[in-house]
């Protein structure tokens, strides 16, 4: 797809631009406890700012339900942008109308405002023209730089393309073209690796992955569902039985569509979910005991698995092989990152994983910064990976 950006932009000096930047920041006690999504809009806010543009920066924050509540206000994590920014940014307790024109009014070129909170107004998550329209009276151009919030079509991630000129910030184009080079016109052949637990929600990923992919890795809870599906007795693992039909339907499409489906023949039970457990072992996965449940898997399994990657070019990864946050289930999730890791380094892979516990994972693994690109969109990013059309970023094709 071709999308429009801000190369595409032209003049803005003097200009008021609108950024839909993702604040949605994890807060405790009041304070910002994790500032990585400001740090990723950053470069698009500091360059529009830079060529001379009045910028005004639109959010959403929490599940304020369309009123204003203090406690959800954007004025929160002001002080984080300020630091992150290193520039004085302007609160404007609105998002349209006359308060909005007067603080244009008061920006110089190249200063910059944040809006109040977009879903305290009830015509932002139901997609409201006419807020839109509102919105987009006090601005000449909009820009979305909020990958992880364009799977939503509300008036602050779609609305507002369709009623100003609309352009990708630096990091949706990021976040565009590696999603781009992993599964819209990868190099092959492709693998992808889906693990964790939500598996029911993840389902339809693996439904649209086996016509685009050539091997397709499953671990975690959810390959103990596709094990059991196969008829293989997983005892107390996790794992949804009532989806063995489906996981049938999967691995036959999978067939059709000559997409190689590796599951763990190998793997590490306990008979307690804890860390270092007495009852510890690591076993083929027919010798699973009922009393036992598969926390990972095991070590030939992954050198298996690992050597399925070597032969591929693109990589794609949701979803942790193991319960990775206790050891030592952690080793098989490791190992398999560090040999995606090493080949990415070499240049023989391009490497792309998102989800939040996946990315918790390789930053365990030590790996995050050597993958290709590592999305920091939850369900945007499992969306895209399902194939859907995301509302956001359809409304910023050229
Ligand atoms: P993501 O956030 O990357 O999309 P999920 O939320 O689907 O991933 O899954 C992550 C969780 O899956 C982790 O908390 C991990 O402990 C858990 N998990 C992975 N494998 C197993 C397993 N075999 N048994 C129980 N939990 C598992
Ligand atoms: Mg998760």
């Amino acid at each position: 797809m071709t999308f429009r950006k801000l190369d595409d932009i032209g003049d803005v000096a003097g200009k008021v631009v609108l950024v839909r930047v993702d604040f949605n920041l994890p807060m405790q006690d009041g304070q910002v406890t994790e500032d990585s999504r400001v740090r990723a809009a950053a470069p698009t806010i500091l360059e529009l700012s830079a060529k001379g543009a009045k910028v005004l920066l639109l959010a959403h924050f929490g599940r304020p339900k369309g009123a204003r509540d203090a406690s959800q206000s954007l004025a929160l994590v002001l002080p984080a942008i300020t630091k992150v920014l290193g520039r004085e940014v302007m609160f404007v307790p609105e998002i349209a109308g006359d308060i909005v024109k007067q603080a244009v009014g008061i920006l110089g070129n190249g200063d910059i405002a944040l809006l109040e909170n977009t879903r305290f107004w009830p015509g932002e998550e139901k997609n409201n023209p006419a807020l839109a329209k509102a919105i987009a009276a006090n601005a000449d151009i909009y820009v979305n730089d909020a990958f992880s919030a364009a799977h939503r079509a509300h008036a602050s991630t779609e609305g507002l393309a369709h009623v100003l000129p609309a352009y990708a910030g630096r990091s949706m184009q990021a976040e565009l073209e590696a999603l781009e080079k992993a599964l819209g016109q990868p190099v092959k052949p492709v693998a992808a690796v889906v693990g964790g637990a939500k598996v029911s929600s993840k389902l339809g990923v693996l439904t649209h992955l086996v016509t685009k992919v050539d091997h397709l890795i499953i671990g975690g809870g959810m390959a103990n569902t596709f094990l059991a599906a196969r008829g293989v007795d997983v005892g107390k693992s996790l794992c949804e039985h009532d989806l063995a039909s489906t996981c049938e339907e999967i691995l036959e499409a999978a067939d059709k569509a000559g997409c190689t489906v590796h599951l763990p023949y190998e793997v590490v039970v306990s008979k307690t979910f804890e860390a270092n457990p007495p009852s510890l072992r690591t076993c083929n996965v027919h010798e699973v005991a009922a009393d036992e449940m598969i926390l990972d898997a095991g070590p030939a399994a992954i050198e298996a698995l690992s050597d399925a990657l070597k032969t591929c070019r693109t990589l794609v990864w949701n979803g942790p092989m193991g319960a990775f946050e206790m050891a030592p289930f952690d080793a098989g999730t490791v190992a398999l990152a560090k040999t995606a890791a090493a080949l990415t380094k070499e240049g023989s892979l391009v490497s792309v994983a998102g989800g939040g516990d996946t990315v918790a994972a390789l930053h365990h693994a030590g790996v995050a910064g050597d993958f290709s690109y590592i999305s920091t969109a939850g369900g945007a990013f499992l969306e895209w990976m399902e194939g859907r059309e995301l509302p956001g970023v359809k409304a910023l094709e050229a």
